[in-house]
């Protein structure tokens, strides 16, 4: 899998050694565990999936984690990305809006001794404020919009990765600067599922 991310260009090697020490598999439904280490999403339940790891390795390499960085993940899913992030040292806040996926990947992350990362089950388009500021913000779900609650739960320094856009999203890399003060870079298309407000409860 790391081979064939790097023949798609992914070139940071923290990131890559990361990706190659996390098990894939443990996240994906056991129809699709044989699969686990090919370029592809999965269905995961409540019509979600697990990112793509090209998706995975591209949004990470943006936020360029740190030991000891505090790391907001908007869209815990199967919890795979939030394992990356601690992997790399990140001290991860996670929020899922679906009961059923914040339960499962929270039992999961605990029961392979994960743990730098903390699941909440909220609407994630408010953020996670009680633990603001972050020094970096991804969001794994297509927004319409950034939402300025997570500009604001930003640290000075600090970078926000956001797929954006209805249909397609355009990868948004955004650093805050200052105050009131933002550089945005917009980057390469995805597809991901919809960045949706209010929370599902477990049926
Ligand atoms: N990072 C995940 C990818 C899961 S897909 C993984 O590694 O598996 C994106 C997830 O975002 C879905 O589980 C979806 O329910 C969740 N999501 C969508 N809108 C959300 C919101 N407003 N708040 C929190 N989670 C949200």
């Amino acid at each position: 899998m790391v081979d064939a991310l790097r023949r798609r260009g992914i070139a940071d090697e923290a990131v890559l050694a990361a990706m190659n020490a996390v098990p894939r598999h443990f996240f994906l439904d056991k129809a699709f565990e044989e699969h686990a280490y090919e370029d592809k999403p999965f269905p995961i339940g409540q019509e979600q999936t697990i990112s793509q790891p090209f998706t995975v390795a591209y949004q990470t390499a943006l936020l360029l984690v740190k030991p000891g960085d505090r790391v907001l993940e908007i869209g815990t899913g199967s919890g795979y990305q939030a394992a990356i992030l601690a992997a790399l040292g990140g001290k991860v806040y996670t929020v899922e809006r679906q009961e059923a996926l914040y339960f499962s990947a929270k039992k999961l992350l605990a029961d392979m001794g994960i743990r730098a990362v903390k699941c909440y089950f909220r609407d994630g388009t408010k953020g996670l404020p009680e633990f603001a500021p972050y020094d970096k913000i991804i969001v794994t779900a297509g927004a319409p919009v950034v939402p300025d609650a997570l500009r604001q739960q930003l640290a000075i320094g600090g970078i926000l990765v956001i797929p954006v856009g209805e249909d397609v999203q355009y990868m948004y890399r955004i650093e805050r600067i200052g105050e009131s003060e933002f550089k945005e870079e917009m980057l390469d298309a995805f597809r991901f599922v919809p960045f949706l407000e209010g929370v599902a409860k477990k049926q």
